[in-house]
């Protein structure tokens, strides 16, 4: 099983970024945006909700 990323939305820019599950999980939930450097706090929920999402369009980026 590979890395799989999730597409978070900032909660100040809403700028969209990705970011490993296992790296949202060490931080238990608290991201920094790479957009305006903002650091939010993302239920693990949602997080493992989107992984469950993502595993489908896997290895994907979209740019919406
Ligand atoms: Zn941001």
């Amino acid at each position: 099983m590979g890395k799989i990323r999730v597409e978070l939305p900032c909660k100040n820019c809403r700028d969209i970024f990705s970011i490993f599950v296992s790296e949202a999980a060490k931080r238990e939930g608290k991201i920094t945006c790479p957009a305006c450097g903002h650091t939010h706090e993302y239920g693990l929920a949602d997080i493992n909700l989107l992984y469950l999402t993502e595993q489908v369009v896997a290895g994907s980026v979209r740019s919406a």
